[in-house]
């Protein structure tokens, strides 16, 4: 659902006059071949653009603008091939209101030792031509992200490719619609916050509907629609022997489908990237959306229960970071502790709201009782997750800012089966330990709900927190509480002239 190759990034190199044509057209050629073989690459996701190069502070300045006003460029690489000159750069960095990554390489892998001259000399330049567009980049205050190496090795490749993961991201927020079903889960604080400064920091807008507008979309659903619905599940899930056809709790299959059907019309009729549901306001639901959220988000909706808006849209972008990389992303709480001192760990779920992308087998469709929200029993996936890394994020209003923070996890495979458990479950232990992990979220106001991925790392999102141009902490396996706590401390400090 999310393709990135619909997005560009403008492949733009510095230079200057003084050069002489002959450099400039080598350095033209060189250019070319680089934005062509970095657009090949399977590693790259999105489509980059080779763009002329640059010797005048009009044609930098024009770029910008055009790059600005281009809906389809999430942002540019820039290079400095030779010296340019960094005054001529002031005028454009000051409008450019895209992100850029700046690849310091060099045309040249190997330095030739027994022909190297002085033509060699200055036409491979970006040692200093890089550094003089740093220093005017950091005189100007400006976040970006600095990738050295050869451009042909694809551990720089792979650094280029998630900060165009995250530019497109950004991208994709950009003017986004979040809808929320009813409102915040009541007195409930960390999932609440500041949506008009959400608006204009990250450009995404969050409204209300009434479960009533939702519900008209769901009464629109014919039975032959949820045939068909119903069907795709007999293909896709294992169902319980009490919710195949004719069995008890049949009816519960058939009514989420329903809800299914309405909230994909919904959501599709209002452009909407994310939703937001809460189990107190369900007026007119048979039951609280379980597989209807989980599918959904599977097709990369984002979504955040109780209300929680800011999950929503943090895990739409943790989707589209995702796209069509290996592993799963999911809206995750941390539900349980296994407190045994010899393995303390988190049992990490949701009462239905987990995303099948992270599911290692084929889902078993099931109905429970929820013993909350007093509504008809609601039917939902039930699976595990393979071991592996993964990640959760959060991000949270600490009213001067956002901040947004991610820990660093090891899925593992619990210990016994839980063949009582009626959801869908994962277990890791945060690095560094639960002890020092927990211990360190919990200082830094990070939230129970999260986007949990094991498609995407730290790399990612801290280069969309740089793009974002808010705070982010990682919590790691170096991480030391005491350290821990003094940054957040620093970073207050830091924010306060923000
Ligand atoms: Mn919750």
């Amino acid at each position: 659902m999310i393709n990135l190759k619909t997005f560009e990034v403008w492949f733009v190199t510095g230079s200057q006059h003084l050069y002489g044509e002959e450099t400039l057209k080598k350095v033209a050629e060189h250019s070319q071949k680089i934005a062509k073989e970095l657009d090949a690459s399977p590693i790259i996701p999105v489509r980059v653009v080779f763009k002329p190069v640059l010797i005048t502070p009009e044609s930098i300045t024009n770029l910008c603008l055009e790059a600005n006003n281009t809906a389809d460029c999430i942002g540019l690489v820039t290079w400095m091939h030779t010296f340019s000159p960094a005054k001529m750069w002031i005028n454009g960095l000051k409008v450019l209101s895209k992100p850029f990554l700046h690849l310091h390489t060099q045309f040249n892998q190997d330095i030739p030792y027994a022909e190297i001259d002085m033509d060699f000399m200055n036409l491979n330049q970006s040692a200093h031509g890089g550094r003089e567009f740093g220093f005017i980049c950091s005189r100007m205050g400006i976040e970006r992200k600095v990738v050295v190496g050869h451009w042909k090795d694809l551990n720089v490749q792979k650094r280029v490719s998630v900060w165009m993961r995250a530019a497109s991201a950004w991208a994709d927020w950009q003017g986004a619609k979040f809808a929320r079903f009813g409102d915040n889960m009541r007195e409930v604080a960390v999932t609440d916050g500041d949506k008009v400064e959400a608006q204009l920091k990250f450009g995404y807008s969050v409204n209300g509907y009434g479960v009533g507008d939702l519900v008209a979309f769901i009464n629109e659903v014919t039975d032959a629609d949820v045939d068909k619905q119903v069907n795709e599940y007999e293909d896709l899930y294992e169902f319980a022997d009490n919710v195949i056809k004719g069995a008890s709790n049949h009816y519960a299959v058939r009514d989420a489908a329903k809800i299914e059907l309405g909230m994909r019309a919904f959501l599709t009729s209002g452009n909407f990237k994310g939703f937001t549901t809460t189990f107190e306001d369900l007026h007119g639901l048979k039951q609280l959306p379980g597989i209807a959220v989980q599918r959904l988000m599977a097709d990369g909706y984002g979504f955040g229960a109780e209300g929680d808006w800011k999950t929503s849209a943090l895990l739409r972008a943790m989707k589209v970071m995702g796209s069509e990389l290996e592993g799963g992303t999911s809206f995750m709480e941390d539900y349980t502790y296994h407190l045994n001192p010899n393995g303390m760990k988190v049992l990490g779920s949701h009462m239905l709201e987990i995303c099948p992308t992270i599911a290692n087998a084929k889902p078993n469709l099931e109905v429970h009782p929820l013993g909350i929200g007093g509504k008809d029993d609601p039917a939902r996936l039930v699976f595990n997750v393979d071991s592996g890394d993964g990640i959760n994020a959060s991000i949270v209003d600490m009213g001067n800012r956002f901040r947004l923070m991610v820990n660093e996890v090891k899925v593992v495979k619990p210990d016994q089966t839980l063949p009582k458990l009626p959801v869908a479950r994962v277990m890791w232990v945060p690095e560094p330990n639960l002890e020092i992990g927990a211990a360190s979220w919990i200082h830094a106001g990070g939230a129970h709900h999260t986007g949990f991925s094991m498609a995407i790392n730290p790399e990612y999102m801290e280069d969309f927190a740089a793009i974002a141009g808010i705070e982010f902490l990682l919590i790691d396996k170096n991480t030391k509480l005491r350290e821990f706590r003094n940054e957040l401390r620093w970073n207050s400090a830091f924010y306060l002239n923000k």
